[in-house]
């Protein structure tokens, strides 16, 4: 073969930049093989990243040496906190992107990494020998060789894309569809599926009327998802809330005999979080509207995409229900909403490392797994990258616990339930969702960062100085007292109960209406120099504040991860003979024979497998 990398990555989406960063950062030549290296990054449907639990996972990525956070930071026209009237466990960063120039920053940020090499081809076969990758061939006929492959072509496997009762072949708007790697993983028994995902239409700006609509604004000061990001000095774009009516939904039932979903010419399962307008109008039939967000494009671009109402009725259809909608009586729709099917593959088929179990040195990653969703992607291309790089030093995998990240979540949900739908991150798939905060990720998951070699040393020292501001604060406030003169004045204000001996700062933070910040400014405490340096920082202070006022909580947390990390680390022979076991039930073995978990822990996990399964394998391991 001609071109020789250690390893290829196939499609510049967003699980295959994490995937080429990490590798090629990581000293690895790398090929990042995509269809059209201009669309590299694009996204295909909402300008935005982050959102609830997948802020968390763009904080989390940052936190390892990824970019995803990094390229939003620098293309966000607005930025928003979610959830802040809920518990920290919730808060989700979001940001809405300028979809153009987030393309732009992303082939920048790929283009400046040494050792990854861009190639424009669309990947058709995959070489196997002995059940281990070898290379790829383009349909162009270009042969690239490779010692480990990543594929991460997301929606573009035998994509066809539906409005109404038209229906084009396609991966996305525009572009074409990849065929040939399904096809190559039949050969080697691979199970595939198809799933569905939809888009909304777009609109002009120039024709709403957004006098009768609700402003929403951005955050001030905005908070940027990258720890490297300075705090972004931007002009912040609002969006816009509106709501269907009963009109609205009349006129999209008309287009119910047009329906590719209705009618049955899709056949497969869509994002059941993420539904079209018709689904959520059948659904919920009983509601007389549905929420629209408005999100412009970008900050110089007339587009605005119509968050809230993806569809895939006949385009005149969509045009007339949208113009019953407020604000938009006038409304020029530039293109209409659409529904793509493409294949997938069961990720039961993979390792928690996403090598594939069938072949040595091929890994998926991204929507082919049978996620949805930037943030998911890009998480998994990430862990894919880092993994194949060890894998060629024959080094131990990288694999994050379900109690460390939510990226351990996503992976162990994959592997060990698989899914037949897309998959999606929530906040209420994490056990331990009081510790694995959005605001706390950098201090989990950089130290692994720092030595996997993804995250510099100043930006690692930079984290540890935080961190020893943290602590120090964290103890001033467990052991320092104040007395009842001067903190009755100010528990007046809140109004909270007086106290009538000297007390904690920590009783005191944990009471309800309490800030710390408000706390720290009491008479007496200004001067320390630790506690000055504070509340300047809102980030150590914010921290501060959290563990404070959840101690008891994440105290039980740490101890509930102590029993998890145990079953975690017994581990399952990677060959081990379940046959030999014959007290297991027929559904466990054969799930555990399917999976093939790598400990106890995870075994527990598999649907189908019994407690009594665990224990009896507990017994026959001596563990
Ligand atoms: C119409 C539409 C609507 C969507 N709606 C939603 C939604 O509502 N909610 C949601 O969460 N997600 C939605 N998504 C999904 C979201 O876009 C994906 O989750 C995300 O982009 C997946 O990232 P990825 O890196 O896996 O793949 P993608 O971003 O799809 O990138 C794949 C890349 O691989 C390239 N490629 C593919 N095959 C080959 C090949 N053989 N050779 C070379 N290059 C190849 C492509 O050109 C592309 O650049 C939607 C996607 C589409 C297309």
């Amino acid at each position: 073969m001609a071109d020789r990398y250690d390893i290829a990555v196939v499609g510049g989406g967003h699980a295959g930049i994490e995937a080429a960063v990490a590798a090629a950062r990581m000293g690895c030549s790398v090929a990042l093989i995509t269809m059209d290296p201009d669309a590299t990054g694009r996204m295909s449907c909402n300008p935005a990243i982050g959102g609830t639990a997948k802020g968390h996972l763009v904080r989390e990525i940052d936190a390892l040496g990824g970019v995803m956070g990094m390229i939003a930071d620098a293309s966000a026209i607005q930025f928003k906190m979610l959830n802040r009237s809920k518990g920290p466990a919730v808060w989700s960063p979001r940001s809405q992107n300028d979809r153009e120039e987030y393309s732009r920053a992303a082939l920048r940020m790929v283009r400046s990494i040494p050792g990854l090499h861009i190639i424009r081809g669309m990947v058709e076969l995959l070489h196997v020998e002995n059940d281990r990758v070898r290379g790829v061939t383009t349909s162009g006929g270009e042969e690239i060789a490779c010692q480990a492959l990543i594929v991460c072509a997301g929606t573009f496997l035998n994509g066809t894309m539906y409005t109404g009762l038209d229906m084009t072949i396609g991966g996305r708007f525009g572009e074409q569809p990849a065929t040939g790697i399904t096809e190559t993983l039949l050969r080697y028994e691979f199970e595939t599926g198809r799933l569905k995902t939809g888009t909304p239409p777009r609109v002009s700006m120039r024709s709403l009327d957004l006098d009768e609509t609700t402003i929403a604004p951005g955050d001030d000061p905005p908070q940027p998802f990258s720890f490297q990001s300075p705090v972004p000095d931007i002009r912040q774009v609002p969006c816009y809330i509106t709501r269907t009516d009963e009109r609205t939904h009349e006129i999209m039932r008309e287009g119910f005999d047009q329906s590719p979903m209705f009618t049955g010419r899709i056949k497969s399962i869509g994002p059941r979080y993420c539904p079209s307008i018709e689904d959520k109008i059948v659904r919920f039939a009983d509601k007389t509207g549905h929420h629209l967000f408005l999100e412009p494009e970008g900050r110089d671009t007339d587009v605005v995409y119509v968050n809230g109402f993806s569809s895939s009725l006949p385009a005149d259809i969509q045009l007339r229900a949208l113009r019953t909608v407020p604000g938009m009586r006038d409304v020029e729709m530039l293109r209409p909403g659409y529904a793509v099917e493409y294949d997938f593959f069961p990720p039961h088929q993979l390792r928690l490392t996403l090598e594939t179990k069938a072949i040595h040195g091929l890994f998926l990653a991204g929507q082919v797994n049978g996620t949805s969703g930037y943030e998911e992607a890009a998480a998994q291309g990430l862990i894919a990258g880092i993994n194949a790089v060890l894998s060629l030093r024959g080094e131990e995998p990288f694999i994050l616990r379900r109690s460390e990240a939510y990226i351990g979540v996503l992976i162990d949900d994959l592997v060990n339930k698989s899914t037949l739908e897309p998959y999606r991150m929530f906040t209420s798939r994490a056990e331990y969702r009081l510790l694995l905060r959005q605001d706390n990720a950098d201090r989990r998951l950089m130290p692994h960062g720092h030595r996997l070699g993804l995250i510099p040393d100043d930006v690692f020292l930079a984290m540890h100085e935080r961190e020893r501001q943290i602590s120090s604060l964290r103890s001033i406030v467990e052991s320092r007292t104040l007395a009842p003169g001067t903190l009755n004045p100010f528990l007046r204000g809140i109004p909270s109960p007086p106290v009538s001996q000297n007390e904690f700062l920590g009783k005191i933070i944990r009471r309800e209406g309490v800030r710390a910040e408000d706390v720290l400014r009491l008479d007496g405490l200004a001067s320390d120099p630790d506690i000055a340096r504070a509340v300047r920082d809102d980030r150590v202070l914010e921290q501060v504040e959290i563990e404070t006022k959840y101690m008891g909580y994440i105290d039980r947390q740490h101890r509930d991860i102590e029993k998890f990390r145990r079953a975690e680390e017994a581990l399952i022979p990677e060959n081990f003979d379940y046959a030999r076991v014959h007290s297991l039930s027929t559904e466990g073995r054969e799930k555990l024979m399917r999976i093939r978990p790598r400990s106890i822990g995870q075994a527990s996990r598999i649907s189908g497998v019994s407690s009594s399964d665990v224990s009896i394998l507990m017994v026959f391991l001596g563990k």
